[in-house]
């Protein structure tokens, strides 16, 4: 972060802006909504400025800005059209450590003004720290259409009940989810819709009923996709947002466990063939015992949750001891992988079905209808296959598929590291050699792969080695 986000207290106190045109009017426009006491210095003002002085809203100092002292103003803001005298003034601000912004140089002072969404009490404020304020606008444009006018009506609602709130419940984790509860639900509701003696109503009633230590926490079984944030369900994000504990492990994105709520606590509880993982019914257990204790647990997994994620373990116990829970699906690495890398699981002239198999490897082999696998017209796609590969190799061959069919193989699917390689089956364990992919990692085997040189679109931050496919025609037996 080049720049700290803070929101300044100027209400009664001195501002300095120095420059009478239309950018100085600006500044001072925002000034004054924020109640501070502008003085604006600059030997002639806009009409509007000067309207303003006429009202008694601004103060004037017909003066240059080299004559006026700076050193007891609260802000100064420096607006002349003379880049050189804005910088002048900026140093001059420094030295006494007045904060200062010089207009369309954000290097210039000592900080910088956002874009804003005013819903006061609710403000949202939109920087990107002087890069490009044409953008900044844009995402403000956004934020505008996203957050109704009522959430300024909301804010004040609340900011006449939060003392009481404060009183009634003094554990600050209560607090929060009486809040919640309040403004994501009929209270919240009523404001928007303009009720605002009913949304205070059943605020009231709210307040006398709830009671945080009867409630029996939640968990989310929530599906992360395979690494992209942007891939995320709605349902997924929401839930994310308001959890009190996120319980992860290794397949996580890094990115994705950042869209979880930031105060919520993070439990690690890593994976198989890591020395930290926690056993499978240990996670069970913790997932009950900690919505037991009333929290809202999010049990964040890489992908979807119902594929190879054991998943249905995990709500199973859930659903044993009674503790309520949602499962809200994910984009699966097969589904992620294949349209990252361009490579359609289906296609009407190659494969009229797709098999997800595990590679996993047990006492070095794999338990896997080989015959069925080695169909043609099909896609099979293996995951936690890496370690397993020369068997997946040699098992479909064995069983009569071509040693020159297509295979790919992704690497960290979606995200920015993605690496794509593509082979036959007959040189791609020479390829995984030289190459060398990391997991996770996934196996995609079928003729739609000779799509991939085609119709790949996403671009990773490394490329990933683009193999030569030879082409296989329609139809070849497997
Ligand atoms: N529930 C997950 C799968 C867990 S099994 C899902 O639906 O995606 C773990 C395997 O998934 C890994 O061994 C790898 O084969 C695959 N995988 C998961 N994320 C991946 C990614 N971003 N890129 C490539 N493979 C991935």
């Amino acid at each position: 972060m080049d720049f700290l986000p803070v929101f300044l207290n100027i209400k009664s106190r001195p501002c300095a802006v120095i420059g009478g045109g239309d950018v100085a009017a600006r500044k001072v426009r925002l000034l004054l909504a924020a109640q501070g006491e502008v003085t604006v210095i600059a030997p002639e003002l806009t009409k509007e400025l000067q309207e303003q002085v006429a009202a008694g809203a601004i103060t004037h100092l017909a003066k240059q800005h080299s004559q006026a002292p700076l050193d007891h103003y609260a802000v100064v803001v420096a607006a002349t059209d003379d880049a050189n005298a804005n910088q002048q003034i900026a140093e001059t601000a420094k030295q006494s450590n007045i904060p200062v912004n010089v207009v369309d140089n954000p290097d210039a002072g000592t900080f910088i003004m956002p874009s804003i969404i005013d819903r006061s009490p609710v403000i949202a404020a939109v920087s990107t720290g002087g890069a490009s304020p044409v953008l900044a606008r844009l995402i403000r444009a956004r934020l505008e259409s996203l957050i109704p006018a009522g959430y300024g009506r909301l804010g004040e609602l609340t900011a006449r009940y939060r003392e009481r709130v404060k009183k009634a419940f003094r554990n600050s984790d209560d607090r929060r989810r009486f809040w919640d509860r309040i403004l994501q639900g009929s209270v919240a509701e009523r404001v928007f819709s303009g009720h605002m003696e009913e949304a205070e109503a059943v605020l009231e009633k709210e307040l006398a009923e709830f009671s945080p230590n009867s409630g029996m926490g939640e968990v989310y079984l929530v599906g992360g996709g395979p690494g992209d944030p942007d891939l995320l369900t709605f349902r997924a994000l929401r839930l994310m947002q308001q959890a009190d504990v996120v319980v992860y492990d290794r397949l996580v994105a890094k990115p994705v466990l950042e869209m979880v709520r930031r105060e919520a606590e993070r439990i690690y509880v890593g994976k198989e063939r890591d020395r930290h993982a926690m056993r499978q019914e240990e996670i069970n257990e913790l997932l009950a015992k900690l919505a037991k204790e009333g929290k809202r647990v999010v049990r964040l997994k890489g992908g979807d949750p119902f594929i190879f994620g054991r998943g249905g373990e995990e709500i199973d116990t859930l659903a044993e001891q009674g503790v309520p829970f949602q499962v809200i699906p994910g984009i699966t690495a097969a589904s992620g992988c294949a349209t990252y890398s361009g490579i359609p699981l289906t296609h009407r002239d190659y494969a009229q079905s797709v098999t997800f198999v595990t590679g996993h490897l047990k006492d070095g082999s794999m338990n896997l209808n080989w015959r069925q696998l080695a169909q043609p017209h099909q896609t099979l796609v293996f995951y936690m296959g890496l370690m397993g590969l020369p068997v997946i190799v040699e098992k479909l061959i064995e069983h009569g598929v071509s040693p020159q069919m297509p295979i790919a193989l992704v690497q960290q699917g979606t995200t920015h590291l993605q690496r794509v390689f593509t082979g036959t089956l007959e040189n791609i364990l020479e390829l995984v050699e030289r190459e060398k992919p990391k997991p996770p990692t996934l196996i995609i085997v079928g003729e739609v792969v000779q799509l991939q040189e085609k119709l790949s679109w996403y671009k990773g931050e490394k490329k990933g080695y683009q193999g030569a496919t030879s082409p296989v025609q329609p139809g070849t037996a497997l």
